[in-house]
C-alpha cells in the first residue's frame, strides 16, 4: 500500500467560474488560475503523484504550457488515474478536505464525490468530501485550500510457476 497528500491554494476573485471536484458552484467569484483552478482536484492530482513518487502536477502539466490553459481539471485527473493504472495501482480510498470561508460547499458534497468517484469507476464510499472554514483565522477568507489523503493499493502480481 502507497499513501500521498497533496495541498494546494488558489486566490478568489471576481469573473471567474468557481469550480471544485468538477462541480461547478453558483458563486459572484471563482478561483484564479493557468487551468479551471480546481484548486480541490489539483490537491487530489498531487496525493496520488506523491504515493506514487512521481513528483507533482506543476511536473506533469506545466503552467508554461498553453495546452493547458482553462484545462479542465477532471480531464488532468483521468490523465493521472491512467498513470496511476499503468504503475499497478487501484484506489483504496481518498479523503479530501476543502477550506472556504465562504461560499457554503455543503450542498454540493454529494455530487463532488459522484464526479470523483465516476472518475475513478469507483464505489461512492471510497470517496471522502469534507469542507472546513478557518473561523476568519486563515487564508481562506481570501481564496480556497484543499488537502488530500489517498491510500493506492498495488495490484498483486500472480506468479506464474
Ligand atoms: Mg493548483
Amino acid at each position: 500500500m502507497r499513501i500521498g497528500h497533496g495541498y494546494d491554494v488558489h486566490r478568489l476573485i471576481e469573473g471567474r467560474r468557481l469550480v471544485l471536484c468538477g462541480e461547478e458552484i453558483p458563486y459572484e467569484m471563482g478561483l484564479l488560475g493557468h487551468s479551471d483552478a480546481d484548486v480541490a482536484v489539483h490537491a487530489l492530482m498531487d496525493a496520488l503523484l506523491g504515493a506514487m513518487a512521481l513528483g507533482d502536477i506543476g511536473k506533469l502539466f506545466p503552467d508554461s504550457d498553453e495546452k493547458f490553459k482553462n484545462a479542465d481539471s477532471m480531464l488532468l485527473l483521468s490523465e493521472v488515474i491512467k498513470l496511476m493504472r499503468k504503475n499497478g495501482f487501484e484506489l483504496g480510498n481518498a479523503d479530501i478536505t476543502i477550506i472556504a470561508e465562504r461560499p457554503k460547499l455543503s450542498p454540493y458534497i454529494p455530487k463532488m464525490r459522484e464526479n470523483l468517484s465516476a472518475a475513478f469507476s469507483c464505489e461512492n464510499s471510497r470517496i471522502s468530501v469534507k469542507a472546513t472554514t478557518e473561523e476568519g483565522l486563515g487564508l481562506a477568507g481570501e481564496g480556497i485550500a484543499a488537502h488530500a489523503v489517498v491510500l493506492l493499493e498495488q495490484r498483486i502480481q500472480k506468479l506464474r510457476l
